[in-house]
């Protein structure tokens, strides 16, 4: 639980200093160049899943092969800074961060943001013994406290764990997941928004919408910190 007493905390812990660079930053995580720096996702992209694509139409891929999702939104790249500040998050515990990423994230989504509940990735439970956080659900319950959208984890279940996604190569990604989750409640109808760190291939959140439709909801929509570009993208 991260509220405001939290982000003073952050404030007293980083010092007044930028957390990548450790120049000054008033009030902030980041110093003002260091923010600038972020790789915020300006261009035209397409509404399905968040790649590049001219005029923000919905890209060849999706038409061809349209994905379980029915809407994409990601507010990063995912390139330097923040990989180093996504992986600090995730795996050095540095979870002052939820509440950066989650205003980055509102942000990116604009005036009312349209779900009727937020529901994180759920993580394989050994990784969250290990962990001992699930870095989707902090980002999420800052979300839900911004936009008002109710927070549902328990609308998706992770019903076994998998191999880390990262450590697969991209073709193999859907195989892994596929009937990792389940959706335990009768969704009638509701829009229902996933929310994770990071999006690559969208393997897992195309299996966790594919699981909430089938379960009766109506739309799906994938909202991501981060969205990884396949390398040709990656330099436009
Ligand atoms: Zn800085
Ligand atoms: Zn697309």
């Amino acid at each position: 639980m991260l509220g405001e007493a939290a982000q003073k905390v952050a404030q007293w812990v980083f010092g007044g200093t930028c957390f990548l660079c450790r120049g000054a930053a008033k009030k902030r995580l980041l110093c003002e160049a260091c923010d600038a720096d972020l790789p915020r996702l300006r261009q035209a992209l397409c509404p399905r899943c968040a790649l590049p694509s001219a005029g923000a139409e919905v890209c060849g891929q999706c038409l061809a092969h349209p994905p379980h999702f029915d809407a994409a939104r990601a507010a990063l790249a995912y390139r330097f800074p923040a990989d180093v500040l996504l992986q600090a998050f995730k795996f050095r515990g540095e979870l002052t961060l939820a509440g950066f990423f989650a205003a980055l994230l509102v942000e990116r989504l604009g005036a009312a943001p349209r779900a009727d509940y937020l529901v994180p990735v759920p993580i394989a439970a050994a990784r969250l013994r290990e962990r001992g956080y699930n870095q989707a659900l902090e980002i999420a319950r800052q979300v839900a406290r911004a936009t008002g959208i109710r927070l549902a984890p328990g609308l998706c279940e992770r019903v076994r764990d998998t191999p880390p996604q990262t450590d697969l190569p991209w073709s193999e990604r859907a195989k892994n997941v596929r009937g990792a989750f389940r959706a335990p409640l009768a969704l009638d109808g509701a829009a229902v928004a996933v929310l994770d760190d990071v999006m690559t291939t969208g393997a897992t959140l195309g299996e966790i919408a594919a699981t909430l439709k089938s379960a009766g909801a109506a739309h799906v929509s994938a909202w991501v910190v981060a969205r990884t570009f396949p390398p040709a993208e990656d330099a436009r």
